[in-house]
């Protein structure tokens, strides 16, 4: 092979910053697929596994980008993109350090209107951005099956393809910026929905004597079949590997659903989009989240049986 054409074939060098429950998993899918890894966390627990995957750690987002082509994010809300970004008065973002022809990927989930703010900033300095918020829990992320829902222009979705095929299985394109932000929250709004609605029913079941594991799997047969019956129950010890059967850790944070309800509500205020059980389930988990912040968003069903 010529050195031509290796230089068409080398994978280009990624910046991943944002190593949480999420990121972490999605960053060691890129090494494993070959792709050159420069990360960077606030916390160096997160940097560790890392580290130890064979990925660079930089102490600072700065020096994490210093080389890359690319650049992704997994933080956990907007103001967290907006000043790793932008920059928050005190630090420069990172988007003004970027090079020409350089492409944004974040994959946090944000406000649409917080998305196309980083996505204007970027496009005026002839940087690609994108919003690509995903689907499909920590367990996807670790099986490299999330879903990615894009919302960018049609040249910077066909660049991003491949690099999300390393760690998803369905890539969507629903749109221009912020569209990805506005697919994800309407996702996210009716995930909550069942959730509650699912603790719920099962909560009614076992006070009326029903075995849970019994009724959940009456319900996967029957019409109330969604998945979290499907694949994350919220009943403890009716599935044994997901958060519910692990005193609810790890997974997706109870305060990470009440922002994304907090988000759909404010998308719908906008539009004057009537949403009346995406406000009940909204009212319920900033309620729950109170205690249970860090706890994963099935513990919802401690509100129905504790
Ligand atoms: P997390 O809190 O586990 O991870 C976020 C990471 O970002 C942490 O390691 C934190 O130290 C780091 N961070 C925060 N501010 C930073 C900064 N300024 N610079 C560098 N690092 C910074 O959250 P998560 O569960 O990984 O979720 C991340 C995003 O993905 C959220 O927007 C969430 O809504 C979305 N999401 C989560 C799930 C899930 O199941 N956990 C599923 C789909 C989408």
């Amino acid at each position: 092979m010529s050195i031509t054409e290796m230089a068409k074939t080398a994978k280009p060098n990624i910046a991943f910053i944002g190593l949480g429950n999420m990121g972490a998993p999605m960053a060691q899918n890129l090494l494993k697929a070959g792709y050159p890894l420069s990360v960077y966390d606030l916390s160096t627990e997160a940097t560790k596994r890392l580290k130890e995957a064979g990925a660079r750690v930089a102490p600072s987002p700065q020096q994490a980008i210093a080389d890359a082509q690319i650049v992704m994010s997994m933080l956990p809300a907007g103001e967290h993109v907006h000043s790793v970004y932008l920059g928050n008065g005190e630090t420069e973002g990172i988007l003004a350090q970027l090079p020409k022809g350089a492409l944004v990927i974040d994959s946090s989930t944000i406000a649409a209107q917080g998305a196309r703010l980083v996505a204007d900033a970027a496009t005026k300095q002839g940087v690609d951005f994108l919003d690509a918020p995903v689907s499909g829990g920590t367990s996807g992320a670790i099986a490299g099956t999330l879903t990615f829902i894009v919302g960018g222009t049609d040249e910077a979705f066909g660049r991003a393809k491949p690099i999300l095929e390393a760690m998803g299985k369905n890539i969507f394109h629903a749109g221009d910026h912020g569209a990805g932000q506005v697919a994800k929250i309407c996702n996210n709004m009716l995930l909550g929905i069942l959730m509650a609605g699912t603790a719920e029913a099962i909560n009614l079941g076992v006070k009326n004597g029903l075995d849970p594991k019994v009724l959940s799997d009456i319900m996967l047969q029957s019409s109330g079949r969604n998945w979290t019956l499907e694949v994350y129950n919220p009943y403890p010890h009716v599935m044994e590997s997901v958060p519910s059967s692990k005193n609810y850790e790890g997974g997706f944070m109870s305060k990470l659903m009440q922002k994304d309800l907090d988000l759909a509500m404010h998308t719908a205020q906008q539009v004057d989009a009537r949403v009346p059980l995406g406000n009940k389930a909204t009212e319920l988990y900033t309620k729950h989240a109170i205690a249970n912040a860090d706890k994963d968003f099935s513990s919802i069903m401690t509100i129905y049986n504790s």
